[in-house]
């Protein structure tokens, strides 16, 4: 069977590419699984944190280095606000939640894949479900599509399939190797976005909670790496939320991730510590801790590993003890055991080279009328919605291009 546009792959990129293409064109949505758009549907536990708020300018941040160049036409075309009219248009409302998060108000993700399907039954689009992709080749400027079925041709074809992470959604790194069989350069995948288990984990007893602005400093062999701020959880296995998730791509296996729970560096810490020893030489340790609004429980977790009381005063302890307490509360030391794997990272870093996609159009260097968008791409976001932004800001270029 012949098509103008054959889409393989309808999560949130070839969905959105569908819809945006133009008219009157015959064009058939290949999806592998018996659903679409089944990493939609469990996206921000359910509840699809679609987008975020701030200017087009505040999303390029937000991608990493290598994606701040390569993303702005497709947001500045296709922008947070024009993904919220679009759905605010067929009747979807939004919450915006104080760190900046959109969400349906109904907080459920069903709600966006519902109107997307409306909008490929308006526009004719021919969905077929279950039908695996498992060749793209090209002969005679025609594509030939394979599924585990049946053969189709084609004029124009899209590669939404997404990355690797969650493979029981669907995306399992296909769509990157139809891109090597055609000539392109894939960047190797990792999983990106993801929580970090912590050897010897000293802090298991605190699991579940929640510190909305710690600073955090990666260490490697001895060398700071880099130090970022934000929101972190603490986990039985180690540590994740935003903070973890958002610079995971930056982590290796054996780091030390050292927390500073106390928003001053470990020399002001001894210095306050003896100054108040000398000056108020009964004054207790818990009530010297007291100034940094520290967690209670963290607090005993942390002085109950150096073996010294809490009621204990301070002018007892000695530079030594001040020592271990300060690199305790202002450095607090985790190494890296592992990175959670595909299975559990919420994206992928890496796939087709963004060097070979042309940014305006999403359209192949390489190959003429094959075009990509998604995830599928070298392209990872932050938490917080920049990633379906993505998603669906590529595939509106990709869609009107086609
Ligand atoms: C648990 C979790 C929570 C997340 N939460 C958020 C969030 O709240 N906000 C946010 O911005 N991002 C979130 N993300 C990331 C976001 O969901 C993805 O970045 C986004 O879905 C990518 O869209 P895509 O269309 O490029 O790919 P996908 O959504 O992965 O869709 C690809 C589609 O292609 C199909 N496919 C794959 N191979 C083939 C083939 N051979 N033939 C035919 N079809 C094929 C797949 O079945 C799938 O339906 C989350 C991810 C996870 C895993």
């Amino acid at each position: 069977m012949r098509y103008d546009i054959i889409i393989v792959g309808a999560g949130p990129a070839g969905l959105f590419a569908a819809i945006s293409a133009p008219k009157n064109r015959r064009i058939l949505l290949l999806e592998k699984q018996e659903k679409p758009a089944r990493k939609l549907l469990i996206s921000g536990n359910g509840q699809a944190n679609l987008t975020h708020s701030g200017s087009v300018s505040d999303f390029l941040s937000r991608y990493g280095k290598a994606g701040k160049k390569y993303i702005k036409y497709s947001l500045f075309n296709f922008s947070n606000q024009n993904l919220l009219n679009f759905f605010g248009e067929r009747g979807v409302k939004f919450i915006c939640t104080e760190k900046g998060k959109h969400f349906p108000a109904s907080l459920k993700a069903n709600d966006l894949l519902s109107t997307l399907l409306d909008e490929v039954r308006l526009k004719n689009i021919d969905l077929q479900l279950d039908s695996a992709v498992i060749s793209v080749t090209k002969k005679e400027n025609v594509f030939e599509i394979q599924t585990e079925q049946k053969r189709y041709k084609a004029e124009k074809v899209l590669i939404t399939t997404g990355g690797k992470s969650y493979p029981t959604t669907g995306s399992s790194g296909d769509g990157q190797n139809f891109a090597k069989e055609l000539g392109h350069s894939i960047v190797p995948m990792t999983p990106a976005l993801t929580a970090v288990s912590i050897r010897n984990h000293q802090l298991t007893t605190l699991s579940g909670i929640s510190f909305p602005t710690l600073s955090l400093t990666i260490r490697r062999e001895n060398k700071k790496i880099a130090t970022f701020h934000g929101e972190m959880l603490i986990t039985h296995k180690g540590l994740s939320g935003p903070l973890i998730l958002d610079n995971s791509r930056m982590m290796q296996q054996g780091d030390t991730l050292s927390l500073n729970f106390c928003g001053i560096n470990k020399e002001r810490f001894i210095t306050s510590l003896l100054n108040d020893a000398s000056h108020a030489p009964k004054m207790t340790l818990k009530h010297h801790l007291k100034q940094y609004n520290i967690l209670r429980r963290l607090e005993e977790t942390i002085v109950s590993l150096t073996g010294i009381e809490l009621q204990q005063n301070i002018a007892e302890l000695g530079k030594k003890r001040a020592q271990r307490l300060a690199e305790l509360f202002t450095e607090f030391p985790c190494i890296v055991n592992n990175l959670a794997g595909f299975d559990s990272a919420m994206v992928t870093a890496g796939g087709v080279t963004t060097s070979e996609i042309n940014p305006k159009t999403m359209e192949s260097k390489i190959v003429e009328n094959l075009f990509f968008a998604g995830e599928v791409i070298d392209i990872d976001g932050d938490s917080g919605g920049f990633n379906l932004q993505w998603a669906f800001s590529s595939g509106f270029v990709a869609g009107k291009n086609l």
